[in-house]
């Protein structure tokens, strides 16, 4: 099942996606916000639908769409450098120093600011005045069910609840040269997150492709199973010694095509649409403002 965080005549729900994405059914119990209630489903309960009769069209003009993060207060894990393609891209500009290893033998992780996150339709900062480089990443945003420490890799999927896509924006000039990757990772709605949270029976994981473009121009696409160090891989890196909870979101990495790996590089501007689009999982768009 498909998931959609929402608001709508001053209520904070969630809600079931239609096949067709066009409506939505509200979940029957409903806590105070979409993100809590979403919480409650990925741990087994609130999964009962309103009669169909509430059911709401999706493009709603009264209707506003929310990321769909379960409210665990956590930030957004990530994953840097975790397709070939990409690294090699960056290898080729100067934003990172000549080294002897071209592909990094354990995953580098950094968070975001889960309190940054936009949704489908929201707008993207462009922070002038802060940054001049602001960056897209489209991603596969891989949603943890029964959390723990020390699951092991063969267990891994057994702790995946479902997906989401997840466009990690980045502020380059911010994360070069700065120790660590947080800042220009987390500026305001640079966690954009949605449109939906979908369940793992929906997806045929093997074959997810994950696209993205700039204004209707390709720019990235990649294959889940393309991915250096892959999610039960990264599941049980990251859990040997954090405990994961239940709703944690595991950003997965990004394939080639970023601004930065073109030369000159073509970061984005107000004006700019982004879209981010993986297969089962929707479309995520979001456009640059001032
Ligand atoms: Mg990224």
């Amino acid at each position: 099942m498909k998931y959609v965080a929402y608001r709508l005549d001053g209520r904070d729900l969630l809600g079931a996606v239609s096949a067709d994405e066009k409506m939505l059914v509200p979940l029957r119990e409903q806590a105070a916000a979409p993100g809590t209630t979403l919480l409650r489903l990925i741990e087994g309960g609130a999964h009962e639908l309103a009669d169909s009769g509430t059911a709401v069209r999706i493009d709603d003009p009264d209707l506003k769409l929310l990321p769909p993060i379960p409210s665990t207060g956590r930030n957004v894990f990530c994953v840097g450098k975790n397709y070939r393609a990409h690294v090699e891209e960056l290898d080729r500009t100067d934003f990172v120093p000549p080294r002897d290893e071209q592909f990094p033998d354990a995953p580098i992780y950094f968070t975001k600011l889960s309190a940054s996150a936009v949704t489908h339709g929201g707008a993207v900062l462009a922070h002038s005045g802060v940054t001049d480089s602001v960056d897209y990443e489209a991603e596969i945003g891989v949603i943890i069910s029964a959390g723990g420490r020390g699951i092991a890799a063969e267990d891994a999927w057994d702790h995946v609840w479902g997906f989401t896509l997840v466009n990690d924006v980045t502020a380059r000039d911010l994360q070069r040269g700065r120790g660590q990757w947080f800042l220009g990772k987390s500026l305001d709605t640079f966690c954009a997150v949605g449109p939906w949270a979908v369940s793992i029976d929906e997806v045929d994981v093997p074959n997810v492709v994950l696209e993205s473009w700039v204004n209707g121009e390709p720019r990235q696409k990649g294959h889940l199973s393309d991915l250096v160090f892959d999610v039960p891989t990264l599941i049980a890196d990251l859990s040997s010694g954090i405990t994961l909870q239940t709703g944690d979101i595991i950003a997965t990495g990004t394939p080639s095509g970023v601004g930065l790996g073109f030369d000159p590089p073509r970061f984005l501007r107000p004006g700019d649409v982004v879209r981010v689009a993986a297969t089962g999982l929707g479309v995520l768009e979001n456009h640059v403002v001032a």
